[in-house]
């Protein structure tokens, strides 16, 4: 399944960790390197400046709009012409993004149907989000796959969860493990 993507891309990240070694650059720079480096595997990088730092991930499945790619990465920055180390941001930060929008890819083709896009993490304290069924499997694989989310996303759905709610906990415990959570 998608387990191969991961792997390719996380190759791919770390391919260009290697390239810019410890060189500084801008969010607008870094953006234009990863496109080189992912657009064959459908994927967009795009950056703005704005009130604060986050980045964002967008599936676009089967309604795609004009010239957008299947899965669409979103940069906003906070300062104009901030540089980072692009090393942390890219494995800690990007990295689980595409796998988690990589997740919604494999739903989509599991089910052989259309589906709406989702938005990854913009509404990430929302119960409903974090309690919508492909989310909990979409964030199950992130914590599987990513050990920079694992904590963050069991602490989030134990917190949200645990307490009123043990089904989706449980759910999303038991997915993060079939996952190979074990195994990391
Ligand atoms: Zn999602």
């Amino acid at each position: 399944m998608s387990n191969r993507n991961v792997k390719v891309a996380r190759k791919k990240l770390d391919i260009l960790v290697d390239t810019l070694q410890e060189r500084e650059i801008t969010i607008p720079s870094l953006c234009r390197y990863l496109n080189n480096t992912f657009n064959s595997m459908s994927i967009r990088f795009t950056s703005k400046l704005d009130d604060f730092f986050s980045i964002s991930g967008f599936f676009a499945g089967s309604v795609k709009l004009d010239n957008e790619l299947r899965y669409n990465i979103h940069i906003d920055y906070d300062e104009k012409g901030f540089k980072i180390n692009p090393k942390e941001l890219l494995i800690d930060e990007i990295f689980p993004v595409i796998v988690h929008e990589f997740r919604h890819g494999y739903q989509e083709r599991q089910r052989g149907k259309k589906q709406l896009k989702h938005q990854h993490r913009s509404a990430s304290d929302d119960f409903s989000y974090l309690s919508d069924k492909d989310e909990i499997d979409a964030n199950a694989f992130e914590a599987a796959n990513c050990p920079n989310s694992s904590n963050w996303l069991f602490s989030r759905y134990k917190e949200i969860f645990s307490k009123d709610y043990p089904e989706y906990y449980h759910r999303f415990l038991k997915k993060a493990y079939t996952y190979g959570i074990l195994n990391k």
